[in-house]
């Protein structure tokens, strides 16, 4: 896989003027608030946003002031949380698709543009200790958010769209993880909330 120069050259450019494109899932939400010691509730409308598609609220990076830059760039242009920075930051300039052989990945023309491209390993890439693991949650948190924005598309109670919103965003994001194995606390969480909302 042919991903950027010799590894990211931390231009910074992908991290300015994304829009609300950085969207965080529940694995993301637990790294933050380890990582930076604070309730992940304690991000939103500061360093996090909130935003509605396809009816499903979900939150993303927030992209802010004249440069439209990441609440956690450095100054000197790096991620100051690389350590622990979302997965969707970590994949750039890579894509992932989910099929039925599983979980593929790709580059997209045009990320990291005017650079010529390296090999490299996705493993690597990506840095996640325990990848067979993050991969399944992906899929099946890729699956469970594309059926829930089905149901909430056609649902025509606008309370128990914000019913729902509310449920998913407190146990899938507000209701910590804490420093257990977040794919063991996470995969029992997502049993009852399936239950919940009813696929
Ligand atoms: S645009 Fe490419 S080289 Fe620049 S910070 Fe992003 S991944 Fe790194
Ligand atoms: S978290 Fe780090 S890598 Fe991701 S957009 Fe912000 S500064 Fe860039």
């Amino acid at each position: 896989m042919r991903a950027a120069p010799a590894g990211c050259e931390g231009c910074g450019e992908c991290c300015r003027g994304m829009g609300e494109s950085v969207v965080l899932d529940p694995y993301d939400a637990h790294m933050l608030e380890n990582g930076l010691g604070r309730p992940f509730a304690s991000l939103i409308n500061r360093e996090v946003g909130l935003a509605v598609g396809r009816g499903l609220i979900l939150p993303h990076l927030l992209m802010k002031g004249e440069w439209e830059a990441c609440g956690f760039l450095g100054s000197d242009g790096r991620c100051g949380i690389h350590e622990f920075r979302p997965g969707i930051c970590r994949l750039y300039p890579l894509a992932r698709r989910y099929g039925e052989k599983g979980v593929t990945y790709f580059a997209p023309e045009g990320n990291c543009p005017g650079r010529p491209r390296t090999k490299v390993r996705v493993s690597r890439w990506l840095g996640i200790p325990d990848l067979l693991h993050y991969e399944a949650f992906k899929a099946e948190w890729f699956a469970f958010t594309s059926r829930l924005q089905e149901v909430l598309e056609n649902e025509e109670d606008p309370n128990e769209e914000r019913e729902i919103n509310r449920f998913v965003l407190e146990n899938c994001y507000l209701r910590s993880t804490g420093e257990e194995d977040f794919f063991a606390v996470f995969g029992e969480r997502m049993e009852r909330i399936r239950r919940v909302v009813r696929f």
